[in-house]
């Protein structure tokens, strides 16, 4: 069977050297020597001033709101996963969405604007596929209304935008470490500032609040292990094969697949990729069903991602009228793509969905 992803697992040997430490340290969690390690190589690795490791990249999203204060009316994209839209509610904001633009699916600036009201706090944006939204206008219009701007930025590792990482963007940025992403730690994830106050509330936030036997505030418990630190510890070095592999999977899809019926994301800011999904949009929802019928009778099982638009989740009580957003989830399909899927699957997969379109 062929799935949509596969999580990158590194050699065993890697793994248990670092279990060893873990039964030397006898030392499993709470800030430990593996996480701080792990923190300072991620700060190395991606170029950012301030990193938190945390449990997942959720609970990433919903600190991030608490250290930026937010509790009211907050502009968000509805073309993400619901993690995005649920982290608001869950902090008890109310999601506002603006429509997307229809070139790289994420959130259109000038429709952020128009929704700003006196209620409105904050912007949350989510880096679709790992390709940057529109990060200059949408910094100016942040300023210009004095919102906060906060990035999902979980599809973005080792993304970098102008030579610069892009969790560098936003007074917040927030990564998940799912087994499903590009860099993982089975589950973990990340928030980035080079705010030092911010830097500070983080860290206290993820541990309950604590300041030594004290507490400084409420907090809640987003800490992560040192057995997950391992994970992420072992594939980090991994990262530039793993983004190499995706890199020739994705060009060969590119080349493939047939364009006249199809379409794909376009990046428009200059960027370093990762390589991290391969979405394609079909032309209809009937089409999409199709492709996934023809698919599956090979045991090759893409993903609608993503899917519903979060704007008509009907858990989700929301006003705005996001059009784009729904006609592009309904007709969005994920083809597979990891490190070791086999080139000739690829080239198979390209001709099934090019015979069903
Ligand atoms: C994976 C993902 C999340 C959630 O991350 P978890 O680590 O699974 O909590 C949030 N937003 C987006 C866009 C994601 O893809």
């Amino acid at each position: 069977m062929i799935n949509v992803t596969k999580t990158y697992l590194p050699p065993i040997e890697e793994y248990q050297q670092y279990v060893e430490r873990i039964w030397q340290s006898n030392q499993l969690t709470n800030n430990g020597p593996l996480v701080r390690e792990l923190e300072q190589k991620l700060k190395d690795f991606l170029g950012v001033k301030h990193c938190y490791f945390v449990s997942n990249g959720t609970i990433a999203i919903q600190i991030a709101l608490k250290v930026l204060n937010i509790s009211q009316e907050v502009i968000t994209t509805p073309f993400s996963y619901c993690a995005t839209t649920h982290s608001l509610i869950w902090e008890n904001c109310k999601p506002i969405f603006a429509d997307i633009l229809s070139t790289d699916f994420c959130i259109d600036p000038k429709k952020v604007e128009e929704q700003i009201t006196e209620k409105t706090q904050a912007i949350l944006a989510t880096h679709v596929y790992g390709n940057p939204c529109a990060v200059d206008e949408l910094a100016e219009i942040a300023q210009k209304h004095k919102l906060k701007l906060i990035y999902d930025a979980a599809h973005c590792f080792g993304v970098k935008v102008n030579n610069n990482s892009i969790f560098n963007y936003g007074d917040i940025s927030t990564c998940s470490f799912h087994s499903t992403k590009v860099f993982h730690s089975t589950e973990g994830g990340a928030i980035f500032t080079d705010n030092d106050e911010y830097a500070y509330l983080i860290d206290r936030y993820r541990s309950f609040g604590h300041i030594g036997d004290n507490y400084l505030t409420i907090g809640i418990n987003g800490k992560n292990s040192e057995f997950h630190a391992a994970m992420g510890l072992c594939v980090l070095p991994k990262v530039p094969e793993i983004i190499e592999a995706r890199r020739q999977i994705f060009n060969l899809y590119d080349e493939n697949l047939n364009w006249n019926k199809l379409i794909k994301p376009k990046v428009v800011l200059p960027t370093e990729t990762n390589y991290a999904y391969y979405p394609i949009f079909l032309e209809s929802e009937e089409i999409l069903f199709k492709v996934r019928a023809a698919l599956a009778e090979h045991d090759i099982i893409p993903r609608r991602y993503f899917y519903p638009s979060l704007s008509t989740l009907e858990f989700v009580v929301s006003e705005s009228n996001c059009p784009i957003s729904d006609d592009f989830a309904s007709r969005a399909l994920a083809l597979p793509l990891y490190f070791d899927l086999a080139h000739e699957d690829v080239i198979k997969i390209a001709k099934i969905v090019n015979n069903n379109l």
